[in-house]
């Protein structure tokens, strides 16, 4: 049986996004990326959005409660009530014993996490790129650096949190996007 509750876990650049688009082509269930609903929020001038702002801006992580509060939303509403892919969230340790609550809460569980590991400086390379292409605000060498940092502390923790309940793939996030998108096709599997 293929999942179609879970998560892509990986640093800044390692491609999580193009990889959640790739896979909601194929299956029936909603991407659910925090950075594109706090772009959004920024975007639309809400109070969440100006509070957002400054931490994004700077590659800091915007606060759990925030953050937890935009995905439960979002999780709650009906078209994630059959399966998601959740793209940025969780991020830390709170973050994912709330995202635990909230599951359960809607009678559902998490059935993976999927993890897309790549190293360190070819993804700084590769967000450069980015910054020149889409002139995100917050793809500038130093937020770049500053968002590595945010993800080793706070981030990585994550996987032992997933190791821990026994539902870590770890997948190997170099070569081209067709590439990990076939190795992320077999862990789901
Ligand atoms: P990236 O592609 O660099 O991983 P995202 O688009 O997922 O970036 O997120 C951009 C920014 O939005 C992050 O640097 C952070 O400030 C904020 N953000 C997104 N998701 C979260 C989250 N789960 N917790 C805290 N901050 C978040």
């Amino acid at each position: 049986m293929t999942a179609t509750r879970f998560l892509l876990l990986g640093p800044p650049g390692a491609g999580k996004g193009t990889q959640a688009a790739l896979l909601i082509e194929k299956m029936a269930v909603p991407q659910i990326s925090t950075g594109d609903m706090l772009r959004e929020a920024v975007a639309a001038g809400t109070e969440i959005g100006q509070i957002a702002k400054t931490c994004m801006d700077r590659g800091e992580l915007v606060s759990d409660e925030i953050v937890i509060g935009v995905a439960r939303e979002r999780l709650a509403k009906d078209d994630a009530s059959k399966g998601f892919i959740l793209d940025g969230f969780p991020r830390t340790v709170a973050q994912a014993a709330a995202l635990d609550e909230m599951l359960s809460e809607l009678g559902q569980k998490l059935e993976l996490c999927v993890a897309i590991a790549v190293e360190e400086e070819p993804l700084v390379q590769r967000l450069l790129k980015r910054a020149e292409i889409e002139g995100r605000a917050d793809d500038n060498e130093e937020t770049i650096r500053n968002r590595m940092r945010v993800y080793r502390d706070q981030t990585e923790p994550l996987l032992d949190y997933y190791r821990g309940k026994g539902i870590l793939a770890e997948v190997e996030g170099s070569g081209t996007v067709e590439d990990v998108a076939e190795r992320i096709g077999k862990v789901l599997e």
